[in-house]
């Protein structure tokens, strides 16, 4: 461990403003977290919507804290005040770690993470909450690989516990220090891996997926295999999990897992979600995937 991040642990180095890129399921969901357990938090989106939808599911989350007695109204003012959502880079200069959220595109994150290092001081950390994408590769397009890691969040984050924190291969000690802390003051649970397509958790995640792709191939009912995985004692089947995830963000890691491991993962095993990509079905996103959703 380098003496900068000694030095950074030593002295409780607090993160005490955060960002995030991406608006959506993840991005709304982290930008809750960080503010709930109290350091506020920059949300930047391409589009209004996607920001009024961030709002909308950080709101209904302490809402439901405050119908339960557990949180006053005014503590959820507050800590909704605590997030501050944008269409533009104003106040990334002032944070100290930036958490990317946004499309599960190499291409797209490269650019987007590109723009960001423009904005923000150079101290600060960049972080990809990618699912699948290397790291070491994504860090290809910046000035300051040393200050980029991955901090990949899992679905939905105020109730999972676990975040993967990738070290690329030019990833400093200090980077991974700050994100690990960061992670701690959201009250997760970090765990540091090395970075490879899909990382620790997904490479787990998406056999499985693949599995549940096989069996539909040779007629299996998703609804049938939901019920089954559920009496198994999964809390909930792989078509709904699908639905949770998002089939368009589902359907892009199953790409870049098949291309890191051709010999053991089948490129057909992107059948199922490629066929529901292409029919627009994204899941609980957009109403309608395995599921219809009001
Ligand atoms: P999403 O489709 O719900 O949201 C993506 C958001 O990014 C949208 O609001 C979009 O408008 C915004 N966006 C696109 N380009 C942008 C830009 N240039 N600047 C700012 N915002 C931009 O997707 P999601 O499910 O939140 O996934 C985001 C990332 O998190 C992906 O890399 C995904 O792999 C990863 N992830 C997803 C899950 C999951 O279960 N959904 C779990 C862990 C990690």
């Amino acid at each position: 461990v380098s003496k900068a991040a000694r030095g950074f642990a030593k002295t409780g180095g607090d993160i005490k403003q955060a960002a995030v890129l991406g608006a959506g399921i993840m991005g709304g969901g982290i930008a809750y977290q960080s503010a709930y357990k109290g350091t506020p938090i920059l949300m930047k989106d391409i589009a209004d919507a996607g920001l009024a939808l961030g709002m909308k599911e950080a709101g209904k989350l302490l809402a439901k804290r405050v119908s339960r007695g557990r949180m006053t109204a005014d503590k959820m003012a507050a800590v909704l005040g605590s997030i501050r959502p944008s269409l533009n880079y104003d106040g990334f200069d002032k944070a100290d770690v930036i958490v990317e959220a946004v499309v599960e595109n190499a291409k797209v994150k490269q650019a987007v993470l590109s723009e960001t290092e423009k904005h923000i001081s150079t101290d600060a950390v960049l972080a990809s909450n990618t699912s699948t994408i290397s790291i070491t590769h994504l860090a290809e397009a910046l000035e300051r690989p040393e200050n980029f890691c991955g901090m990949h969040f899992f679905n939905p984050v105020h109730a999972m516990p676990l975040v993967e924190v990738i070290r690329g291969e030019k990833t400093s000690d200090l980077t991974i220090a700050k994100v690990v802390k960061y992670a701690l003051q959201m009250g997760k649970t970090p765990i540091v891996v090395n970075d490879c397509p899909g990382f620790y958790v997904n490479r787990v995640l998406f056999p499985y997926f693949a599995g549940f792709d096989m069996l539909i191939r040779d007629g299996g009912d998703f609804r049938k295999i939901d019920k089954v995985m559920e009496g198994f004692g999964m809390p909930m089947g792989p078509a709904y999990l699908m639905d949770v995830v998002g089939i368009d963000t589902g359907y892009h890691a199953a790409e870049v897992m098949a291309a890191g491991f051709p010999d053991r993962m089948r490129h057909e095993f992107t059948g199922i979600s490629q066929l529901m990509f292409e029919a627009k079905r994204y899941g609980q996103k957009n109403g309608i995937g395995f599921y219809r959703y009001e």
